[in-house]
């Protein structure tokens, strides 16, 4: 079995070395081939716009599937009429724009932060009128890893934020003031079996996921995540792992954005879980029969951002796998790898991951 992925990064390598013992082969697409999956694959290098080169590479594949969230929709589109792509370019075509997310959420039952549409400086002044400060001013495209966002704390604080952001399509939201963040990861084969992991915890720093922990054991939490995510699923048809990011707010879950790919959040499922993230994305996009999503103890993962820790050191903490996603050149903000502890109890797991935080 042939899996074509688009774009070579952290989570297109860690696909593919899911997919070794099931005997399934991760081709990869990209700008260069000094990329994470490009050392554990076959790679293919040319621009996402090329249509002529994306179809010669997807030529005898089972399946499409990405890595990366802003590939050209109209790309996946020309390819989906060739070999099948999932998860949907829908889905994608959603995921790339916060306000489509947004209002898709909205119109799903899925509630959300109050936002609107700011496209005019007169926008967002009516924008803060309505819902208020504190908030977040967000380009709707090519946002990721807290870029593309400015905080608007007061009135004040409008001014700089338009002076940042201003001129591209953006959304102002209202600020949740969450007790913790969680996310749900589900994958969905294609008879439209769902099969959901427990939600596990995030922290986020400056934006970026800096540390999960799973499974967050809260039955009410799970249900009602459960609930939100599949009606989106279903909206779809969808296939493949998909993730949704939620504020918690006391019993409540506010749903903040969803990932139609596997997800960050979902790394602690490599060794912490019955079958990872990776794997079942693999099964749901091939029409395989998914693998059970039970977490196997308890679990915590920090991803080194800027620099990895001394391994020695790391793996002297115990229950931790280390993940270096071979990136040659370490830059302020990027992901270079990540570590999971998986112990048998969520004392053992939180001493080591205090160790573990001292190296990161
Ligand atoms: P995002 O790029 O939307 O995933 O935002 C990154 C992080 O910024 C989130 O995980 C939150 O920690 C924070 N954040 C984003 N939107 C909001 C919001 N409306 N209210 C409070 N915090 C937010």
């Amino acid at each position: 079995m042939r899996v074509a992925v688009i774009g070579a990064g952290q989570l297109g390598r860690m696909l593919a070395l899911s997919g070794y013992p099931l005997g399934v082969q991760c081709a990869f697409y990209d700008r260069s081939a000094d990329t994470p999956g490009g050392q554990v694959g076959p790679i293919t290098t040319g621009e996402f716009d090329d249509l002529p080169r994306l179809a010669a590479f997807a030529q005898g594949a089972d399946v499409v599937t990405f890595d990366w969230e802003n590939v050209p929709l109209a790309s996946l589109a020309a390819l989906a009429r060739r070999v099948p792509v999932y998860p949907q370019p829908a889905a994608l075509a959603v995921a790339q724009d916060r306000l489509l997310e947004k209002t898709l959420f909205r119109d799903l039952g899925v509630p959300t932060a109050p936002f609107a549409p700011v496209d005019l400086r007169q926008d967002l002044e009516a924008a803060v009128a309505r819902i208020g400060t504190p908030g977040i001013l967000k380009t709707r495209r090519f946002g990721y890893d807290g870029k593309g966002q400015a905080h608007i704390r007061s009135r004040a604080g409008l001014d700089a934020a338009w002076a940042a952001l201003g001129g591209e399509p953006l959304i102002y939201e209202g600020f949740v003031r969450f007790s913790r963040e969680a996310s749900l990861l589900a994958a969905r084969g294609r008879r439209g079996e769902l099969a959901c992991y427990p939600l596990s915890l995030n922290v986020h720093r400056g934006g970026i996921l800096a540390e999960t922990r799973a499974p967050l054991r809260h039955a009410a939490l799970q249900a009602l995540a459960e609930r939100h995510l599949r009606a989106v699923a279903r909206h779809f048809g969808y296939v493949g792992v998909l993730a949704i990011e939620f504020f918690v707010v006391g019993g409540r879950l506010i749903a903040n954005e969803m990932a139609p790919r596997v997800h960050n959040s979902g790394h602690w499922t490599i060794e912490g879980a019955v079958t990872s993230q990776f794997e079942n994305h693999l099964r749901a996009i091939l029409g395989l029969p998914l693998g059970a999503t039970a977490a196997r103890g308890h679990a915590a993962m920090v991803n080194f951002i800027g620099r990895l820790p001394d391994v020695r050191r790391a793996l002297a903490v115990p229950g931790l796998h280390l993940h270096d996603y071979g990136k040659r050149e370490a830059r302020p903000g990027r992901k270079l790898g990540h570590a999971t502890i998986v112990l048998p109890t969520a004392s053992a797991r939180d001493r080591a991951l205090a160790r573990l935080r001292r190296l990161a």
